[in-house]
């Protein structure tokens, strides 16, 4: 089998989002995906991936990511480079499973689990996505209009960002009635803007801490709490935020800092009896490794569309295992993510929950891909086609909005 052509695709409506299609002469066709910098990604696939890409056998997955990751890492590999390997890398697997019948996870060593346990990331779609009024699309040329009260293209328009800072305990009733009994909030991001991070008021901690009163206040335990603070704090910030959650029994504490030096974070372990989620923002194995080695972390949260891949994230996982460490997949991306992460968390032992949007899955995913996810009770479970198991529409991809590129 030969890679024949690879196409990247944007949406005007979407844009932060990237997808890669790569083609071959057996007519299959592997999708990838990625998130941010979608012009420098699609120049990085276009103008160094392909190259070394066309003419060469898809299934030779390891050889591919070596050689592209010496390629890159000559000048350094992180950011863009990354992104672009990791939007191939899951092309590649796509096309693997697809030649040979059987669901990605199929190829990692099979199920370890018949389902695994999704929380609900309190997105909306707007304020997170950078979509649509930013990139100036009119309303008629969306499918799924943010702006329009309650529904949106055909689905319900969830504004969970909102609802959890005025409403929490009505947010977490909702969820619970569909079944999802973990929730991630980030209720104290609004307070690191006057002092750029550098200090927490206590007027400001007690505000930030209702938001975590409300819920339990309205559905006891029954709802756990993850809190996400986006890196947006210095060290005694954290420490001081960490110190006034520990009564409340969250299900973990993300990204209080930039996870560079790792040695800060194992300091904020240290200090505090929260468990530490590290990170999304850290690029492969090797970054990973100082984080385990460190002793930073209880719970490694990878982006698959970001730190190499499904090649990537399965080692990831697998160094964590040996530390006793579960994952928790990052997401609040794109619909082809959520797939990657499923075939890991499927083959994962120490997959711990999946990272989902409702704001997305029950949103804009049902009219760029099919099928979207299988959420039910509070579950995800797994896609059992060959290969990822998604693909874009046509008629998303048919859109005006929506522009290819393509190199033979
Ligand atoms: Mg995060």
């Amino acid at each position: 089998m030969k890679i024949t052509r690879i196409e990247t695709i944007r949406a005007s409506a979407h844009p932060r989002l990237l997808w890669v299609q790569v083609h071959t002469d057996t007519r299959l066709v592997g999708l990838g995906e990625t998130y941010y910098v979608p012009g420098a990604v699609a120049a990085v696939i276009h103008d160094v991936a392909a190259p070394l890409l066309l003419g060469e056998d898809p299934l030779d997955i390891e050889r591919h990511w070596a050689t592209f990751f010496a390629v890159t890492n000559y000048y350094g590999y992180a950011g863009a480079e990354m992104r672009a390997l990791s939007a191939l890398d899951i092309a590649l697997w796509d096309i693997k499973g697809q030649a040979c019948g059987q669901p990605i996870y199929g190829l990692l060593g099979g199920r370890v689990r018949e389902r695994i346990r999704v929380y609900n990331t309190c997105a909306s779609y707007g304020p997170v996505h950078g979509w649509a009024a930013a990139a100036g699309i009119p309303a008629s040329a969306r499918g799924h209009d943010a702006a329009a009260a309650g529904t949106a293209g055909g689905h319900r328009d969830y504004r969970d960002y909102e609802a959890s800072h005025e409403r929490p305990g009505e947010l977490a009733r909702d969820l619970l009635a569909m079944g999802i009994s973990a929730m991630k909030i980030w209720p104290f991001d609004r307070f690191a803007r006057a002092s750029g991070g550098q200090y927490i008021s206590p007027e400001e901690l007690n505000a930030g801490l209702a938001v975590v009163q409300q819920i339990r206040e309205a559905v006891g335990d029954r709802m756990e709490i993850a809190i996400e603070l986006h890196a947006k704090w210095n060290l005694p910030s954290a420490i001081r935020i960490a110190h006034a959650l520990e009564p409340y029994h969250i299900l973990w504490f993300e990204d209080a800092m930039t996870p560079d030096p790792v040695d800060d974070l194992a300091r904020l372990v240290q200090e505090t009896r929260v468990p530490i989620c590290v990170s999304e923002r850290l690029f492969t194995r090797y970054a990973f490794r100082q984080v385990l080695e460190r002793r930073a972390a209880h719970i490694v949260m990878p982006d698959i569309i970001w730190t190499g891949g499904i090649s990537e994230g399965k080692k990831i996982a697998a160094m964590a295992e040996a530390y006793h460490l579960p994952i928790a997949p990052h997401d609040c991306t794109g619909p082809v993510n959520v797939f990657a992460c499923a075939h890991l968390c499927a083959s994962c032992p120490n997959a711990m929950i999946m990272e989902t949007v409702r704001a997305f899955y029950l949103g804009y995913y049902e009219e760029v891909v099919t099928p979207s996810i299988d959420v039910r009770d509070g579950h995800l479970h797994f896609p059992d086609a060959p290969g990822l198991g998604i693909r874009l529409r046509p008629a998303f991809l048919a859109r005006p909005d929506v522009h290819v590129q393509s190199t033979t």
